[in-house]
């Protein structure tokens, strides 16, 4: 059986934080504010993946209440998502992100990004697609207050 996710995700930009996409560190002198490393593109994926399996969201698994997710690396909890969907019998089969973000230019990072996302599901490179678009100076993400990212996502019975 083959299910589709969805999931997006908002973060506030701030300065003296660093930006992670994606598990990458981009070079940048705003970065994302939240309880874990704040990888707003990370997270709508996760939360892509467990809407595939009907199994909640990231807020469910890892509450940000919980002081063990404080500064938590996003590709690890992304890892733990993918460990909960085999546990309930499947697998992602591919996934399309798009982050938008006035600032920086994120092309440089972009094949870097694929291959973490990629590790940490256990997938070949070829099935992660990570895009990046601006706003055009319009909205939240235009005015370089936040950026918001969407995914989706195909996942497979085992
Ligand atoms: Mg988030």
């Amino acid at each position: 059986m083959i299910r589709i996710g969805q999931g997006m995700d908002v973060h506030r930009l701030v300065e003296n934080r660093d930006l992670i996409l994606c598990g990458v560190k981009v070079e940048h002198t705003l970065g994302l504010l939240g309880h874990s490393d704040a990888d707003v593109a990370t997270h709508a994926l996760m939360d892509a993946l467990l809407g595939a399996a009907a199994l909640g969201d990231i807020g469910k698994l890892f509450p940000d209440t919980d002081e063990a997710y404080r500064g938590a690396d996003s590709i690890l909890l992304l890892k733990r998502v993918i460990q909960v969907l085999r546990e309930a019998g499947y697998r992602p089969v591919n996934t399309d992100l798009t982050i938008a973000a006035q600032k920086p230019k994120l092309r440089p990072y972009i094949d870097q990004m694929r291959q973490r996302l990629a590790d940490a599901m256990e997938l070949d490179v070829s099935m992660v697609s990570v895009k990046a678009t601006t706003t055009e100076k319009l909205g939240f993400e235009g005015e370089e207050k936040g950026m918001t990212a969407y995914a989706v996502c195909l996942i497979e019975s085992l």
